[in-house]
């Protein structure tokens, strides 16, 4: 039978840690700071903020959030992110993505600060990701799975890892960090012929592919982790991964619930990154 491993415990560690961090920052006078830029009012954008705003407070990292219309023209949002980039009393920036269809990301992606890109948006993050340098900024979402998994003394090195999903923002990213890790890594997709037979030989399996409890005890080896990225909504309206957990349950060791799982860290690395952020900028 399985243990459910859950993300509150990470976070809660990490948020201690921080806060200590932050106390000693404050007394040098250096208040970690953090904006949002929201373009819009996504629905996704707006809870994941208000569940950043709570973490920033519970750290003590100063937050303020930049709204911006819909509409705004790509010239401009990349003027308003200059002047964040000018601000020195502003250490990261997370600009929520996807942007409005008008707005090239491809361009956008340029601009933020690398220094101040605490969610891996500028190619320079990402090739640091690439390359395995840790002075960057990984994704908080993949970075978020890694931390669980080392919370809980799940071991890495030489285990046959399988990522399902390989996207920019988690899957592919995700997958270089546990090679970082001396993980040996497989990445499937949409294209992947003989999924199940792949995914079930895996000691080590993410789903981070966005397709609802997608993946049942078929897709599984006994004993295996399993690490549940997805957040779906199922037939009922429920929040859902793409593991269905009750099925994998028995046949796994670990396995992460949806909600309560690897979410509930993410925003706890968000923070982690201000606070990094606003390290190197002292320390420059
Ligand atoms: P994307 O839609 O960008 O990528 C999905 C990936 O899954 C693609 O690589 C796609 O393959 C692959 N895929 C789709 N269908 C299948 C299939 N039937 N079999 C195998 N692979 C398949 O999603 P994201 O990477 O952005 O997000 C993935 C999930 O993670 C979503 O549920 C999202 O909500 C969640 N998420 C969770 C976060 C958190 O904080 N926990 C944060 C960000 C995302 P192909 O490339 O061939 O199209």
């Amino acid at each position: 039978m399985g243990v459910i491993i859950k993300g509150k415990p990470v976070a809660d560690a990490i948020t201690l840690a921080l806060k200590k961090d932050v106390e000693d920052l404050k007394l040098k006078n250096i208040t970690p700071t953090i904006k949002i830029v929201r373009v819009g009012e996504r629905e996704d954008d707006i809870s994941y903020e208000k569940a950043a705003l709570k973490r920033m407070e519970k750290c003590g990292i100063e937050c303020n959030v930049l709204t911006l219309s819909e509409d705004i023209s790509q010239n401009k949002l990349i003027e308003e992110l200059n002047k964040i980039n000018e601000d020195n009393a502003v250490h990261g920036i997370l600009l929520f993505r996807p942007l409005p269809k008008h707005i090239d990301e491809n361009i956008v992606k340029y601009i933020i600060k690398p220094e101040k890109d605490i969610d891996c948006f500028h190619p320079i993050n990402t090739a640091k990701v690439m390359e395995g340098e840790k002075s960057g900024f990984p994704p908080c979402t993949p970075s978020a799975a890694i931390e669980l998994l080392k919370h809980y003394g799940i071991e890495l090195k030489g285990k046959k890892a399988v990522v399902v999903g390989r996207s920019m923002v988690v899957g592919k990213p995700l997958a270089m960090m546990l090679l970082k890790e001396d993980a040996t890594v497989t990445i499937c997709h949409s294209k992947t012929e003989n999924l199940s037979e792949i995914t079930s030989k895996a000691d080590i399996l993410i789903g981070a592919v966005g397709k609802s409890k997608m993946i049942t005890k078929d897709y599984i080896k006994n004993e295996a982790v399993i690490i549940d990225v997805g957040i779906n909504v199922d037939e009922e309206g429920n929040l859902s991964g793409d593991v269905n957990t009750e099925d994998c349950l028995e046949k796994s060791s670990y396995i992460t619930p949806v909600p309560s799982g690897v979410g509930s860290v993410t925003t706890a690395i968000l923070a982690k990154h201000v606070v990094k952020a606003c390290r190197l900028i002292i320390d420059e």
